[in-house]
């Protein structure tokens, strides 16, 4: 099915449309940017608009997986000072293979852990310093590839 003849998906329009600041890995298969305004959330998913969200990838995209998730990983927990980095993917409204990356901190309260951090999702929201995260979450993965 052509993307014209597709109904709309705002995963394919973000992957277009993200400003440059906002985008963290592009590669042939996934693509990484920042989710929202919560500083050090970030979305990975698959290029590939698929038939569903369930784990169908192919053989390259899962080869690619891992790596590219310890990579965001790593630059997350670098860039924020994050104890470890919760990663989630519900698969309710999107046809992509999808996950999200969220920094959970040694402060974070006991009761916003786990997937509770995502009904807070309004009280961490923050764009100015989403904005700097961002800039170090970018300026961490560049210093992987030196
Ligand atoms: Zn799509």
């Amino acid at each position: 099915m052509a993307q014209s003849e597709r109904p709309h998906c705002h995963v394919c329009d973000a992957i277009q449309n993200d400003p440059p600041e906002r985008e963290f890995l592009r590669d042939d298969l996934w693509y990484a940017g920042a989710a929202g305004e919560q500083p050090g959330w970030v979305r990975f998913q698959t290029l590939r608009h698929g038939d569903d969200w369930s784990w169908g990838l192919t053989t390259d995209e899962s080869a690619r997986l891992g790596p590219m998730v310890r990579s965001l990983s790593a630059a997350i927990r670098a860039a924020t000072g994050a104890e470890r980095v919760y990663i989630v993917g519900f698969g309710d409204n999107a046809m992509h293979f999808h996950m999200l990356l969220m920094p959970c901190y040694p402060d974070t309260p006991r009761d916003w852990r786990g997937s509770n951090l995502l009904a807070h999702h309004r009280e961490i929201a923050n764009a100015s310093e989403a904005a700097r995260v961002a800039k170090a979450i970018r300026a961490e993965l560049v210093a992987q590839r030196a």
